[in-house]
Parts: C-alpha cells; structure tokens; sequence
C-alpha cells in the first residue's frame, strides 16, 4: 500500500511540474498488457480493454508477450 501511495503523490508531482517532470521516457519503457491477452501495446490501442496492465517492455518480453501488430508498441 505504502507503494501506491508513493506512486500517486509522484503523479501529483507531475501534474504539478509538468514543465520539469519527465518521468523516464515512459511512453518507451512501458508497454500495456490484458489479463487475457498474449500481446503487448502502446497506451490507447483498441485492442486495450478495461484490464490493461502497465509493464516494463522488457518484462513484457521476458514473460513471452509479443508486439501488437496494430499499435506497433
Ligand atoms: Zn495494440
């Protein structure tokens, strides 16, 4: 729990420093998984439903996951 608070108040940070904050390339390190799926996406690809699973790409890849043919992540 002490995480997921963390993690909030740096997105508060964020939304507050938008100027300065840039948190890692994220859009390049991170990736999106389903519960279901065996792919992994680029945030706000259609085949992304409600589940969708933030996740390093690396991990993604190391867990068997494979590169949407539509969102090209
Ligand atoms: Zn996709």
């Amino acid at each position: 729990m002490r995480k997921g608070v963390c993690v909030i108040l740096l997105m508060l940070g964020c939304l507050v420093l938008t100027s300065s904050c840039d948190p890692i390339t994220e859009t390049d390190n991170y990736v999106y998984i389903t519960e279901t799926g065996t792919k992994y996406h680029r945030s706000g690809c259609r085949y992304l439903d409600s589940s969708s699973i933030k996740i390093e790409r690396s991990t993604a890849q190391a867990q068997g996951y494979e590169a949407c043919g539509v969102c090209k992540p």
